[in-house]
This record gives C-alpha cells, structure tokens and sequence, in this order.
C-alpha cells in the first residue's frame, strides 16, 4: 500500500505549578500537564496518529508509563523514535495535522513555533505540520480548565 492514514487523541489534565510543554515548545502558564512524561499531550496524540498509520499500536505501548526510563521524558524524543519506526518501515511523512483543545492560556501566537519545533524533530518541512489551537468555549472538561485534549491525523506514503 502507498499511503496509510493514522489518527492520535490523548488528554492530560491540569495542575497548578506544573510545566506546560505543547508540541515541544515551553508554554508560560500558571498551570501545567500531570504525567508520567512531560506531558506534552500533542506530541503524545501525533505519535498516536503515526503509530496508528501502521497498526503499531500506541505510545502507552511502546513507552509505557510504569517504566523508569521513561519517567520526565522529552516527549520529543518519544516522537523521533516513532518517526523512526515509521522510516524502518519505508514510510515516510506527507503531513500531519493536529488541533489542540486548550481554555487557558492562550496558545495561538506560539504556533508556528510549535510546528517548527515538530518539523524539526520529523526531519520534515514546516509546510507539512499544521497545528490549530481552539478553546471550547468554557464548555465541559477543556472549558472549566481542568485539562487539555488534542485530536491528530497523520498521513504516511512510501518514501
Ligand atoms: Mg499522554
């Protein structure tokens, strides 16, 4: 097959003094993610999204947060050894979109960092990561700041 598509969602709730970190970027906030990484929970739906491509399962699978060694990590790292996978198997990334649901802070003037920063650890030009930043309008989960939740879509052809 030439082309496979893939899609990725994960959410990481919020606390107070925690770092924020989205799509390998540091975000100044009052409020971070709780994990057993970083937290970066976009980098972690994305990795989903290419994993999924492939049928390789999920990033609980291949990372799982029991281990030690993957206690703290830089999400990024977690996303260059899936990207790895990836071209293991002959495939390489035609583009990857990825919408992040965020009340608080806002997030949207950062964004082209945040796809700079992916593009970079992708080995892939910035025009092939889109990455959208969206509130909920103060509506359930997202909305009462409790959390962040982020939807990607990844599509893979035969590089
Ligand atoms: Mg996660």
């Amino acid at each position: 097959m030439d082309y496979r598509i893939g899609q990725g969602y994960d959410v990481h709730a919020l606390r107070e003094g925690l770092p924020m970190w989205l799509c390998g970027v540091r975000i100044e906030s009052p409020v971070g993610f709780v994990a057993h990484s970083d937290g970066d929970v976009a980098i972690h739906a994305l990795c989903d999204a290419l994993l999924g491509a492939l049928a390789l399962g999920d990033i609980g699978h291949h990372f799982p947060d029991s281990s030690e060694e993957f206690r703290g990590i830089d999400s990024k790292v977690l996303l260059a050894r899936v990207m790895a996978m990836v071209r293991e198997r002959g495939y390489e990334l035609g583009n990857a979109d990825i919408t992040i649901a965020l009340q608080a802070p806002k997030i949207g003037a950062r964004v082209p960092e945040m796809r700079a920063s992916l593009a970079a650890v992708l080995g892939v030009g910035v025009d092939s990561i889109s990455v959208k930043a969206t509130t909920t309008e103060r509506l359930g989960f997202v909305g009462r700041g409790e959390g962040c939740e982020v939807w990607a879509v990844a599509l893979l052809r035969r590089g």
